[in-house]
């Protein structure tokens, strides 16, 4: 009998491609009509599988992918994705050909940059996309203002090549004071205003889609509420997000420990009582954070069950002896629902403190995806 990857896996991860369509619909409706909608699914779509995950939102009415580097550009190609598919990070000169070859839509900020970008295009008897980013006071990536316009008039001049978009990012628009969001916004319209043949206008990320919904101009770029997570605390819960990712595992041993057995390396922990614990074979080489030892929560039978000592990089042990009913190669969720429980990724960022988006990402390729829609496993595009 052919057994499914959830049953074949001891640990996994389930990506609902539902709750994914149906984040972009609501930010879709939340933002009106007219605006297009770039996912961001970069890092491995934040740890959840990029071709899937673009091909879901694609579906689901978004009509570019966003990325951060050329590699990640031409994995989607090679899983045969043909949207239109920006580059967000840095794109070198030595990339122009992949660039052009690959039909990708580089960030530039630089004149050499253009300048291989048009002769790799001219070469190849095509036309290659670009988008200036401008840095409006993250001071991280982009080209300060005045060499913004210089690359819009060198680009006007060269053959091959053709000005689609001009960016910027925001330093702060996740947090409850957004003067200087609004500051940087105000510094982008003034250049926007200067190059107005460009049609694809871009600086809203997730919080800016939420909180300020009057910077999505002509595109917005969606990373983590795709996911289904809120930024911040601080960054407004009224469009209904539905988190995409689960973490999950099963019990691989069941046994009792008298008072005063230890578990785990160094001897952390010690029962207080005569305890069942539980072995779940997932460790920090799965992502589940080291820092989480004698600390973080898990679900097996709907409740909440403590880590009990260390986690090591493939095992840990949880405490059941409150869920006398546990029993072998049960479920145990690390991230997710199961019955009325949840353990949501902030929850586990705030434990070991940091942010969803680390914790997302942190789950490296070892861990299979496990992809639902309509309720159902489905294969993953290209795969
Ligand atoms: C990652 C990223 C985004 C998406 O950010 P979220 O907060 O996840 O929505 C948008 N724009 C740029 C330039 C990015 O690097």
């Amino acid at each position: 009998m052919e057994m499914r990857m959830s049953e074949r896996a001891l640990t996994w991860v389930e990506v609902d491609l539902d709750a994914i369509r149906q984040n972009v619909r609501v930010l879709r409706a939340h933002l009106g009509d007219g605006i297009h909608l770039a996912a961001v699914v970069k890092a491995n779509a934040y740890g959840h599988g990029a071709p899937a995950v673009a091909q879901a939102a694609l579906a689901a009415g978004a009509e570019h992918l966003a990325v951060v580097s050329v590699q990640e550009g031409v994995e989607l190609r090679q899983a045969g994705l043909t949207a239109p598919i920006v580059i967000l990070g840095y794109t070198p000169e030595w990339e122009a050909e992949t660039v052009v070859e690959n039909g990708l839509a580089p960030t530039v900020t630089r004149p050499e940059v253009v300048l291989a970008l048009s002769q790799a295009a001219v070469t190849r008897g095509t036309r290659v996309r670009v988008h200036i980013k401008v840095d409006t006071g993250l001071h991280r990536f982009g080209a300060e203002p005045r060499e913004a316009l210089a690359l819009r008039d060198l680009i006007a001049s060269l053959p091959g090549i053709e000005l689609e978009g001009l960016s910027t990012h925001f330093a702060s628009a996740d947090e409850a004071d957004k003067t200087f969001t609004r500051e940087q916004f105000a510094l982008y319209q003034q250049i926007a205003h200067q190059m107005p043949e460009v049609r694809l206008r871009h600086a809203a990320n997730s919080s800016a889609v939420l909180d300020l919904p009057e910077t999505a101009l002509t595109m917005v770029r969606i990373g983590i509420a795709l996911y289904g997570l809120y930024p911040s605390l601080d960054v407004s819960r009224d469009v209904p997000l539905r988190p995409a990712l689960s973490l999950k595992s099963r019990l691989a041993r069941l046994h009792g420990l008298e008072t005063g057995d230890p578990v785990s390396y160094g001897c952390t922990w010690r029962a207080q009582r005569p305890s069942r614990v539980g072995l779940v074979p997932c460790g920090y080489a799965h992502g589940l954070r080291r820092a989480l030892s004698n600390t973080g929560m898990m679900l097996v039978r709907g409740r909440r069950v403590p880590i009990r000592g260390r986690i090591c990089m493939d095992q840990c042990v949880v405490d059941v002896t409150d869920v006398p009913e546990a029993e072998l190669h049960d479920e145990v969720v690390i991230i997710g629902r199961q019955r009325d429980g949840e353990i949501t990724a902030d929850e586990v960022a705030t434990q070991v403190g940091t942010i969803s988006y680390e914790i997302l990402t942190g789950i490296p390729p070892r861990v299979p995806r496990v992809y639902l829609q309509d309720g159902a496993q489905m294969e993953p595009p290209g795969i």
